[in-house]
């Protein structure tokens, strides 16, 4: 009778702590119950009654009676360091880690789990040192991915490069799009150095790994400009068009400021005409709504805007053209327009942002790297006013 009772108090707490119910045996549990302290149905019943830090407390206290339960340790470690208490969890690993009476795969568990700690932790080295020992042991695969993780915060990107190899071997699944990232990572640092050698390698390697890869055509693209080179620039941007159309758009102004250097700009504008025509963009409508302004004068921009507004209703558009109105309105009509103006530029500058399709954080510039969730190229390239329609 007793038993029963204490298992109608048992079990849901081992549905609450699924980690434990995971991995204890329920029939060795049930053999050596009458052993158990009577801290650990104490610890129960305020699991139960959702007090987790009494929980603990007891369980701590199971732990100080019955040093040999290895399983509860494994539990209060994890559950410390989900709960932020990483320097009990740490400190809990460890002295799990400093016995000798522990199995082989226990003592592999531990390391798997001290490893997660100093990541939590912050102690980038020791993380990376504990997940490094765990190559070739069931718990590769999960530390790779981890691995993966600590070398982007570091920025080591030649090390992410090779933990991603390994992992997409022993995974099965691509990492081509994240690899070639990192070379691009790899060739902008270059850049920043002014090692374009270097960097021409790095963007080579990025298009062998990921032949869609638009961000190493942007960066060759830069470094040719970089150089002067600007026929070559617009060459390289130009062949975004093949890889991912709707990119053109994030190159526009820079492809118009080469063929600006080239002297070029009628051929330029023509260009981006061709562009807006078939992959209609407002980045590209800006771009050469402030070019036309300039080249052309108010009129022909205005006639530009007008026609792409009404094949392609937006508010950004509807607020070059009201400026372009505003230009040439007659005094007593300027203040009128001022007014509506204002209001549409106001909405359309807040729909004027990219956002993450893995996490939906927004942000006014294009990132090929999420500073959000860490997804790479997460971002369409288009504004989220567009993307609503
Ligand atoms: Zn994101």
């Amino acid at each position: 009778m007793e038993i029963q009772l204490w298992w109608l108090l048992a079990l849901p707490a081992f549905f609450g702590l699924g980690w434990i119910a995971a991995r204890i045996d329920l029939k060795h549990l049930l053999s050596e119950s009458r052993a158990l302290p009577k801290s650990y149905f104490k610890g129960l019943n305020f699991l139960m009654n959702e007090q987790p830090d009494k929980a603990i407390e007891a369980f701590v206290d199971v732990i100080k009676v019955e040093p040999q339960t290895v399983e509860l340790h494994f539990a209060l470690g994890s559950l410390f360091r989900r709960r932020g208490e990483v320097t009990r969890a740490i400190r809990m690993h460890q002295s799990l880690l400093e016995r000798n009476d522990l199995e082989e795969e226990q003592k592999l568990y531990t390391l798997y789990e001290i490893a997660q700690d100093y990541l939590k932790a912050g102690l980038l080295d020791r993380a990376e040192e504990s997940f490094v020992k765990l190559e070739g042991t069931q718990y590769a695969e999960p530390s790779l991915k981890f691995l993966l993780e600590i070398y982007q915060q570091e920025k080591d990107w030649m090390k992410a490069v090779d933990t991603a190899r390994q992992l997409a071997r022993l995974s099965g699944q691509s990492h081509q799009k994240e690899i070639a990232n990192f070379y691009c990572e790899l060739a902008s640092q270059e850049m920043m150095n002014s090692r374009v050698m270097d960097a021409r390698i790095h963007l080579e390697d990025a298009l062998t790994v990921h032949r869609r890869c638009v961000r190493s055509n942007v960066l060759l693209g830069d470094l040719e400009a970089g150089q002067g080179n600007f026929e070559e620039a617009v060459s390289a941007w130009k062949r975004i068009e093949s890889q991912s159309p709707e990119h053109l758009a994030i190159v526009a102004e820079k492809m118009l400021n080469a063929y600006m250097r080239l002297e070029k700009l009628e051929e330029g504008q023509r260009l981006l005409k061709g562009y807006l025509e078939n992959y209609p963009s407002i980045e590209i409508l800006n771009v050469l709504f402030d070019a036309e302004l300039k080249s052309q004068g108010v009129e022909s921009a205005y006639h530009l805007v007008r026609d792409e507004l009404r094949k392609h209703p937006s508010l950004i558009g509807l607020d070059r053209l009201l400026e372009a109105q505003l230009m040439e309105a007659p005094i007593e009509r300027k203040r009128d327009l001022e007014l509506i103006k204002n209001l549409v530029h106001q909405q359309a500058a807040s729909l004027s942002q990219y956002r993450c399709d893995t996490c939906g954080f927004n942000a006014k510039q294009y990132y090929w790297h999420c500073p959000a969730c860490g997804g790479w190229e997460t971002y369409p390239p288009r504004q989220t006013e567009e993307r609503e329609k």
